[in-house]
C-alpha cells in the first residue's frame, strides 16, 4: 500500500533503538525525510546513517535529552518545520506507590506528558497553517490497564491521554490527525530491563521470566519494533485522515476486554 507520504518531513523522538527506531524505519521506508533524536551521540548518529543508507531518505541525527527545554530547542532548531511528529522518551522506573516523592512525579510528568505537549505546541501550529499534519504519541498499555509498579508511568501517560483527547478534536478541522499508540510488551531493551527486575525478584532466570510473561499474552510472543513502526506509519499516512484522537492498543490481546 502506498502510504502517500513520500517527501514529507518528520521528527521521531527517542529513536536510536526500540519502538522509536521501529517508527523511524517504517516512515523512512514510506519515503519520509527524518530528524531523529536520542541522548547518546554515537548511537543516534549510527542509527541515522543506517536508516538513510537502507531507505535512501535524508536522516538527520540530533543528540539531546527530549525531556528538557534545552534538548527540545536543539531538536527543533535542526528540524525547522515538520509534517509528521512522533513523540517518545524513556519510561519512568518501577517502584512502590508509597515511595514516590513530588519530585519523582514531576520528573515523570515532564518526561512522559509535558515534553510531548511542548513538541505538539511547537509543531502543530505550522501543520495547521499548511493544512496537513500527523502526530503519534507513544504512550503505554498502562493507560488502559494499569501496571501497579509503573505508577509514575500510569499517572503521566493518563495526563497526556486526557490532553490529546481534547486537543486532537480541536486541530482535526485543519487536516491535523493526532493519535496515541499504546504498546503492550515489545521485545526491546526496556522489556529486557523490566524482565530482569521480575527475574531478580522471583529468583528465576531471564528466559523463564520472559516465558512466563509470554504465556499471559494471547499472541504468545512479544511485539516487534517493526510491527509497531508499521502501525505508526499507517497513522501518519494519508489513509489515517478519519482516525482522530484514538488510543490504539498493540498488546497481542493481553488486555482481556470486549471493547
Ligand atoms: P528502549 O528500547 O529502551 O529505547 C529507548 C530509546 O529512547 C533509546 O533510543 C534511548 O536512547 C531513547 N531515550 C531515552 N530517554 C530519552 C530522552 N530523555 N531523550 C531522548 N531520547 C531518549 O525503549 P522502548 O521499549 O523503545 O520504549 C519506548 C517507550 O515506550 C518508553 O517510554 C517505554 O516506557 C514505552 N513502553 C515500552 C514498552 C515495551 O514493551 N517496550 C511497553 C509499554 C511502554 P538514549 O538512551 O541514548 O537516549
Amino acid at each position: 500500500m502506498d502510504l502517500g507520504i513520500k517527501g514529507r518531513r518528520g521528527l521521531v523522538c527517542a529513536a536510536s533503538k526500540g519502538l522509536g527506531r521501529g517508527c523511524a524505519e517504517a516512515l523512512a521506508e514510506a519515503g519520509v525525510d527524518l530528524v531523529i533524536n536520542s541522548r547518546t551521540e554515537a548511537e543516534i548518529t549510527r542509527t541515522a546513517r543506517e536508516i538513510a543508507a537502507k531507505y535512501g531518505v535524508e536522516v538527520t541525527p540530533v543528540a539531546a535529552d527530549i525531556t528538557t527545554d534545552d534538548g527540545r530547542a536543539k531538536v527543533l532548531a535542526a528540524l525547522g518545520e515538520a509534517d509528521i511528529l512522533v513523540t517518545n522518551a524513556g519510561g519512568p522506573p518501577p517502584g512502590t506507590w508509597t515511595d514516590w516523592s513530588r519530585e519523582d512525579f514531576i520528573k515523570a510528568i515532564d518526561a512522559n506528558m509535558l515534553s510531548a505537549v511542548a513538541l505538539m505546541q511547537a509543531l502543530v501550529p505550522g501543520m495547521i497553517g499548511r493544512g496537513w499534519g500527523r502526530v503519534v504519541n507513544i504512550t503505554s498499555q498502562s493507560v488502559r490497564s494499569p501496571i501497579a509498579a509503573l505508577g509514575l508511568s500510569n499517572t503521566a501517560r493518563a495526563g497526556l491521554t486526557g490532553f490529546v483527547a481534547g486537543m486532537s478534536r480541536q486541530v482535526a478541522p485543519h487536516g491535523v490527525v493526532v493519535n496515541n499508540i499504546l504498546p503492550g510488551i515489545h521485545a526491546t531493551d526496556r522489556a529486557d530491563s523490566l524482565d530482569r527486575g521480575v527475574a531478580q525478584a522471583q529468583g528465576i532466570g531471564l528466559d523463564e521470566a520472559r516465558r512466563q510473561r509470554e504465556a499471559t499474552i494471547p499472541a504468545r510472543s512479544y511485539g516487534r519494533p517493526e510491527d509497531f513502526g508499521a502501525t505508526c506509519a499507517f497513522l501518519c499516512s494519508e489513509h489515517a485522515r478519519f482516525i482522530i484522537g484514538q488510543n490504539i492498543l498493540l498488546d497481542g490481546g493481553a488486555l482481556n476486554a470486549t471493547v
